[in-house]
């Protein structure tokens, strides 16, 4: 089992080693730079080295990296694409430094000319901005559908895999409460939403899993996350993702609205649990 939750980097690389294993995690998710945008800190390659040296000694499995929210490569807006791009190629570079291969963006929002042309923007930008030298796994993440997002459904992200320029270096990372939140009912029937997913998109495309509570219902389209246990999903829908065999090599990153102290809980609630 890959388990983790997101965590801050403010205090460095090797810190956030430190508290992922304090927490009982063998992996984390961090944000590249603020998640409202912005210049990305410089690296330190002695602090990185540190974290290496961690994962090793503690057996982790892949880090997550995820792109900043003002990332919107949908938008109608040049300018917005333009930052977005550029942010995302700063990021790729980035990623050539860092002991994490997965980077993880929400495809963005259309605001209100249509999935079609949000698509065509969002394959135009990637695949400006990619070369195909890049050794970084790059997901699509699953929404909740919210607004004109992008991605509320597995057919809106194939549309836009199938047309990148270099395919195999992409992935999906499903967040439980989007789906959810989207219209697919994964508490009351896990194994159908994969076999859809597998249909739709390839299992083999499944490079991670955001495991958050809703607190909302099946198809409500709000995008609020819940802690475990404590939403629309609960505790032994989580457990089941968790221990479901076919995602036995899947990490799971918890986004739920708590600080390192509650993820420390709801780690050793799962970890507890799952044995
Ligand atoms: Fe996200
Ligand atoms: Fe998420
Ligand atoms: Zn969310």
């Amino acid at each position: 089992m890959i388990l983790g939750s997101h965590l801050s980097i403010a205090k460095g690389y090797k810190k956030a080693g430190e508290i992922a294993v304090d927490m009982g995690a063998n992996t984390f998710q961090f944000f590249t730079r603020n998640p409202r945008g912005g210049k990305a800190k410089a690296l330190d390659m002695e602090d990185i080295q540190a974290l290496r040296d961690i994962m090793e000694e503690h057996h982790f499995g892949p880090l997550l990296a995820h792109a900043p929210y003002t990332l919107n490569l949908a938008s109608g807006k040049e300018d917005v694409r333009t930052f977005g791009k550029n942010m995302l190629r700063d990021d790729l570079d980035r990623m050539e430094q860092l002991p994490a291969y997965l980077y993880n963006f929400h495809p963005g929002s259309h605001v209100k000319d249509g999935v079609a042309v949000g698509v065509e923007r969002i394959v135009t930008a990637l695949n400006e901005v990619m070369n195909g030298d890049e050794t970084t796994t790059i997901l699509l993440e699953t929404m909740a559908g919210k607004g004109s997002e992008v991605g509320g459904n597995f057919g809106e992200l194939k549309s836009i895999l199938s047309e990148v320029a270099y395919p195999e270096k992409f992935g999906i990372c499903m967040d439980t409460c989007h789906v959810y939140d989207a219209g697919y009912d994964i508490r009351g029937n896990l194994q159908q939403v994969l076999d859809e997913f597998d249909s739709v998109l390839g299992l083999e495309k499944l490079r991670a899993i955001h495991l958050n509570d809703s607190k909302f219902g099946l198809g409500s389209h709000k995008d609020r996350h819940a802690g475990v246990g404590e939403g629309k999903l609960g505790l032994d829908f989580l457990l089941e993702i968790l221990g479901h065999e076919p995602l036995r090599d899947v990490p799971f990153f918890l986004e739920t609205p708590y600080d390192d102290e509650g993820h420390k809980r709801e780690i050793a609630l799962l970890k507890e649990r799952m044995e």
